[in-house]
């Protein structure tokens, strides 16, 4: 009972949107499920998630999840996405964004064909409202709470199943670093417990999470025999494409490692900077311990959450002017 009260508690300001969420639902047959670019457990486990309540509940319906494959996650964590063709956009359909507020950052733009559009988030808002509906609450640690809590909200007799709870408990997992950022609160483990009551098996999901292969090591290795601290407490690590190849990692892996550097003393924040070849620049993956650090994110054409951001160098030269940035927060 405690715990349905807190779902209730945290929405009671958003009730009128969670209802025309609800009543979106019910109406639109045609359902697309959007997440952001370069997607993470959250963002996929969103996505995956949503799209097995929907189909639980409403068999009834076409419910399509979109934006490209995960180079690792699929098919070990998550199935593949839908490839349609044109011609699906042009019937009416709802469109349901998760993860991500800003539209540069959606990873599909046929999210704009929508009849209808909602915003489910936990980013800082970014923008222009550009949805009809949208619930963006910042103090959730994984956008999969917000949609959780909405869920429960709804008045009627629907079920979350273990497989819909398994997708969100990993999108929890995944943004709130196994229930130890600070953003953890009592609704991520209300959540937990909403999973937990649907029958997930918890060592089964780290395992499909976390397993590494015995070559991750080699990697794990290389960044411990090549990181940097500047004089202030920024760790960093740099891959260029030449080591990824050596290590024969992908570019999207290049951050697998940044959490290597939580919980050491005198770290204060730490990075990865990975070179991207394909976009002709650098990406960043941005964490720190306790200052904010997304407003420095912010100067290199990245954001995110106070302790979590994503940004990125259009050239290695400018590596210098983002670790003086960090410097100066300690
Ligand atoms: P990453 O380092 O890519 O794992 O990103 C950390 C967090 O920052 C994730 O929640 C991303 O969605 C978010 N993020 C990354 N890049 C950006 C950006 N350019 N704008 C806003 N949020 C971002």
């Amino acid at each position: 009972m405690a715990v349905k009260k807190i779902f209730r508690d945290y929405l009671k300001d958003d009730i009128k949107e969670v209802r025309r969420i609800h009543s979106a639902i019910k109406r639109y047959n045609r359902i697309a499920i959007f997440r952001h670019i370069m997607p993470d457990y959250d963002a996929l486990g969103c996505q995956f998630g949503l799209a097995t309540w929907l189909k639980d509940n409403f068999p009834e319906k076409e419910i399509v999840v979109l934006g490209d494959n995960h180079v690792t996650f699929t098919p070990r964590l998550y199935p593949e996405t839908d490839s349609l063709s044109e011609s699906w956009f042009r019937e009416p359909f709802l469109a349901i964004v998760l993860d991500v507020n800003s539209p540069s950052r959606i990873a599909d733009p046929r999210y704009k064909k929508a009849k209808f559009k909602i915003i489910i988030d936990h980013h800082p808002a970014e923008g222009e409202k550009h949805a009809n509906v949208q619930i963006i609450k910042t103090e959730a640690a994984a956008a999969a709470e917000n949609i959780l809590a909405i869920l429960l909200n709804f008045k009627g007799n629907y079920v979350l199943s273990k497989k819909a709870a398994s997708y969100f408990y990993s999108a929890i997992v995944g943004d709130s670093g196994r229930f130890q950022y600070s953003s953890t609160s009592k609704l991520t483990f209300a959540c937990a417990t909403e999973c937990l009551d649907a029958g997930i098996e918890i060592s089964k999901i780290y395992q499909q999470m976390y397993l590494k292969k015995i070559d991750d090591l080699k990697v794990t290795a290389y960044i411990l025999n090549h990181f940097s601290v500047s004089d202030h407490g920024v760790a960093y690590y740099v891959l260029p494409t030449n080591i990824q190849e050596e290590l024969n990692i992908t570019t999207e892996r290049g951050k697998e490692n940044v959490n290597l550097f939580a919980n050491i003393e005198g770290i204060n924040a730490w990075c990865s900077i990975t070179e991207d070849k394909k976009d002709n620049c650098w990406r960043v993956s941005l964490r720190s311990k306790e200052k904010p650090i997304n407003q420095v994110a912010m100067m290199f054409e990245g954001g995110g959450h106070a302790q979590a951001s994503g940004a990125k160098l259009n050239s290695i030269d400018d590596l210098p002017k983002l670790i003086a940035a960090l410097d100066k927060l300690f």
